[in-house]
C-alpha cells in the first residue's frame, strides 16, 4: 500500500489543482476513482464485485475526490502567499469575477468550510491573514472532508445488503488500515479473510444474488439445518465445520477466556479483531472453510 501511495496515487493526482475544478464528480467517479478502486481491490486480493465502501474501509482509504478538493483549497490560499502572488491573484480575481467552473468550484469549498471569498479576496484580508490561518483552515477542511467522507462510506455499509456482515464486525472499529492485512503474510490465506469480511466469497447468500434465488432459498449445502448458508452461519454454526471450529475456539479462548461467555455479535467481532494475535488464529479457521466453500461452488 505504501508503494502504491508513493508511486501512483501522485500520478493520478498530479496537476490536480488546475484539472481538478474543470472535472464534474460523475467524470470522476467514471474514470479516476474507478481505476483506483480497481488498484485497491488488486491490493486486497478481492473480486471486482467487492462492494466499494468495504474496500476502502479495509484500506483506511478515502475516494480521490477529497485529496483533490483539499489540493485545490491549499492552491487557492497558496497564491494569497506566494512572491509572485501579484499576477496570480490578479488572474485568480478575475477568474472569480464570472460565471464558470472553477469559480463555482471555489465556492462550494468555501462555502462548505463556512469561509467568506468575499473576505478572502479583499485587502483586509491580506492584512489580517497568512500562512498560519492557511495551515489551521487546511487542518480545519482536512478533518472535515475525512469526517464526511467517512460517514458517506458508513451509509454506504448500512444500506448495501451485501455488507450486513460487514457492519456488524467493524461496529466501534476506528477507521484506517486494518493491521490483519499486514500481519497474514500469505497472500491466500489474507484473501480469504478479506473475501470473508467483504461478503465477496462463494457462499449461497452471495452467489443466489447473482441467480436472483430468493434469500430464504439460499439454503446451507454443508448441512440439513436448512439455514441460510451465510457468513454467520458458516463461521458460529454449521455443523458441517464443527471440528474446525472446536480447534478455533480453544484457540481463541486460550488468549481471550471468557470468549464463549460473549454472544453472537461480540463473537463476531472478536474474530475479527486486529490485537492480540488474533488474526493469525483466525485466519487458519477461515482458510479452512472457505476452501471448502470454493471446492463445493467449483463442483
Ligand atoms: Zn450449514
Amino acid at each position: 500500500m505504501r508503494l502504491f501511495d508513493t508511486l501512483v496515487t501522485p500520478i493520478l493526482l498530479y496537476n490536480c489543482e488546475c484539472w481538478g475544478p474543470y472535472v464534474s464528480d460523475s467524470i470522476l467517479e467514471r474514470t479516476l476513482e474507478v481505476f483506483y478502486r480497481k488498484q485497491l481491490k488488486r491490493i486486497l486480493l478481492v473480486g471486482e464485485k467487492a462492494p466499494n465502501a468495504a474496500v476502502y474501509l479495509e484500506l483506511g482509504k478515502l475516494p480521490l475526490k477529497k485529496e483533490i478538493r483539499l489540493r485545490v483549497l491549499k492552491f487557492v490560499l497558496g497564491i494569497r502567499v506566494i512572491p509572485e502572488k501579484q499576477i496570480c491573484f490578479q488572474v485568480f480575481k478575475h477568474m472569480m469575477s464570472f460565471e464558470n467552473q472553477l469559480k463555482d468550484f471555489v465556492e462550494e469549498v468555501f462555502n462548505d468550510l463556512q469561509l467568506n471569498l468575499h473576505v478572502y479576496m479583499s485587502d483586509f484580508y491580506e492584512e489580517t491573514y497568512g500562512e498560519a490561518q492557511h495551515k489551521a483552515i487546511l487542518h480545519k477542511a482536512n478533518e472535515k472532508w475525512t469526517f464526511d467522507f467517512q460517514e458517506q462510506l458508513m451509509k454506504q455499509v448500512q444500506e448495501n445488503v451485501k455488507l450486513k456482515f460487514y457492519s456488524k464486525i467493524s461496529e466501534n472499529k476506528p477507521f484506517g488500515f486494518k493491521l490483519y492485512l499486514d500481519r497474514v503474510k500469505n497472500r491466500n490465506r489474507r484473501s480469504y479473510v478479506t473475501r470473508m469480511r467483504c461478503g465477496s466469497h462463494r457462499l449461497n447468500v452471495e452467489i443466489g444474488r447473482w441467480t436472483n434465488i430468493q434469500q430464504l432459498s439460499r439454503k446451507c449445502r454443508f448441512c440439513d439445518s436448512g439455514l441460510l448458508e451465510d457468513e454467520e452461519h458458516v463461521i458460529l454454526d454449521c455443523n458441517a465445520f464443527k471440528n474446525e471450529r472446536q480447534q478455533f475456539f480453544q484457540e481463541i479462548c486460550s488468549i481471550m477466556p471468557n470468549f464463549q461467555k460473549t454472544n453472537r455479535d461480540e463473537k463476531l467481532r472478536l474474530i475479527f479483531m486486529d490485537e492480540l494475535g488474533i488474526p493469525m488464529i483466525t485466519q487458519k479457521f477461515i482458510a479452512e472453510i472457505s476452501m471448502r466453500i470454493n471446492e463445493k461452488y467449483v463442483s
